[in-house]
């Protein structure tokens, strides 16, 4: 009898084990994110979890539910060369995707972060699709890749399910040709704030100012190689989209302007087809003699900003059929494609400094002694600004000769491009330890270096 006793002792415990580890592997599977690390800014709003059912391939898909609105991320730190082009990809699917306000710019999408280079976001719901990320890795040794649902200043509610992370390194190109497009947009039908009341703007451009902007970019063309002693040239393309453009995008400094995600709909398709260098945007903003003053800025272009990695700006048609910005005129204004050189410009001395060079600012033309020409605005001081020739304490100075070739990544560097082996799960139970180990590692190192914090 005792002999049998222990038999049921033996059995009983050892269908106890069997059921904790099996509980204990299903509870590891459900919450381990790998080598990724799990960022949240607000705990109880985001639950992370690895999906069985919800997968786009054999491994689990990794799961951001977030309950309300608010900014939840998982990442890693990878290792890049400086200078290079890199292509992040990977499969999500997403699930009542809204962000909050009615922003355009948050949602399902791939991150640097800290930083705000990021893929386009996807909100809605639909089933798997791609997602690709481009980005230079300019003076970086390290990047931290987040997969995000939400935004760098956006907050966003819903699901996401991210799968089949995949990193590839390409060839940097080292052209000075930079391929442009401008996008003229003849029409906007916008609702906008003023003093708290909600109204409705519909504004056209003439045939004539559609012409005036043609006529500015070939002249562009020229002077630019001109400007910089042939340092680099362009080529650009002109599209007229007569939808009219629906949303403005607003910020304190400058009022309301045209963002990448308020015309993504629109020009996105000729994006992808061709691999353009350089994004210009043409509307008109306000037309004082239809009595819309309300979106009249004191710009008329604008700059520095970027199209997913690529550089944009604004060109606004001035809002006075009297004014003269845009006119070819020998007597006071030889220079009327002045803000496409202007505007561009904002994005180099940005490339610039996102590349670890130190270059003038734009703007502190009058710092170095310059001065706006009636005829001719700031030619002499693009001409030195673009060539390195502005004297500053017995130094020559501005924009570095290399930046000519700093050109935005895009599917053409991948031609002949290599797999980088990193974001890569577990696919055995040697690569599962291994992954644990290096976790635990880190733990310990999160420790000891929180415990040499207290003591100091
Ligand atoms: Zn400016």
């Amino acid at each position: 009898m005792r002999k049998r006793n222990h038999i049921v002792k033996n059995v009983i415990s050892l269908i106890f084990i069997t059921v904790a580890i099996f509980i204990a592997i299903k509870v590891y599977n459900k919450y381990n994110y790998n080598d990724f690390e799990k960022n949240i800014s607000e705990l109880e709003k985001t639950e992370f979890t690895r999906d069985a059912e919800e997968k786009y391939s054999k491994m689990d898909s990794y799961k951001l539910e977030n309950i309300d609105y608010t900014d939840s991320m998982f990442s890693q730190t990878i290792s890049v060369l400086p200078n290079r082009p890199y292509k992040v990809t990977c499969k999500v699917k997403v699930k009542d995707v809204q962000n909050l306000n009615g922003s355009r710019s948050g949602g399902a999408h791939i991150c640097i972060s800290g930083t705000t280079e990021k893929s386009p976001a996807i909100t809605g719901t639909s089933d798997w699709q791609d997602l690709t990320f481009y980005f230079n890795s300019k003076n970086r040794t390290e990047v931290n890749l987040g997969f995000r649902l939400g935004g760098y200043e956006e907050k966003t509610k819903g699901t996401a399910w991210f799968s089949d992370f995949e990193v590839k390194v390409g060839t940097p190109n080292s052209s000075n040709k930079w391929k442009m497009v401008c996008f003229i947009f003849p029409n906007i039908d916008v609702k906008v704030q003023v003093n708290n009341k909600i109204e409705n703007v519909k504004l056209q451009m003439s045939e004539n100012d559609i012409q005036t902007v043609k006529t500015n970019l070939s002249r562009f063309k020229n002077s630019i190689s001109e400007i910089c002693n042939n340092k680099m040239s362009i080529e650009y393309e002109v599209y007229t989209i007569s939808e009219p453009i629906k949303t403005l995008s607003y910020d304190e400094e400058n009022g309301y302007y045209v963002s990448a995600e308020d015309v993504y709909d629109y020009i996105n398709s000729y994006i992808e087809k061709t691999n353009y260098d350089h994004i210009y945007v043409a509307f008109r903003m306000a037309d004082k003699q239809k009595g819309n003053s309300t979106l009249v800025n004191d710009w008329i272009g604008l700059g520095g900003m970027d199209y997913y990695g690529i550089g944009f700006s604004n060109i606004r048609m001035p809002d006075d059929e009297n004014n003269y910005a845009y006119e070819f005129n020998y007597l006071f204004n030889t220079f009327p494609e002045e803000v496409f050189i202007h505007e561009f410009l904002h994005t180099l001395e940005r490339n610039s400094s996102e590349y670890g060079y130190e270059v003038p600012a734009l703007h502190d033309y009058k710092d170095y002694g310059y001065f706006e020409n009636n005829k001719e605005g700031l030619r002499r001081w693009y001409a030195d600004y673009m060539n390195c020739n502005i004297i500053y304490q017995k130094d020559k100075i501005g924009l570095p000769s290399q930046i000519y070739t700093c050109k935005p990544v895009n599917e053409s560097n991948f031609t002949y491009s290599s797999k980088v082996d990193v974001l890569s799960e577990p696919k055995n139970i040697i690569e599962v330890i291994r992954s644990i180990g290096r976790r635990v590692q880190k733990l310990f190192t999160y420790i000891s270096e929180k415990s040499t914090d207290n003591q100091n």
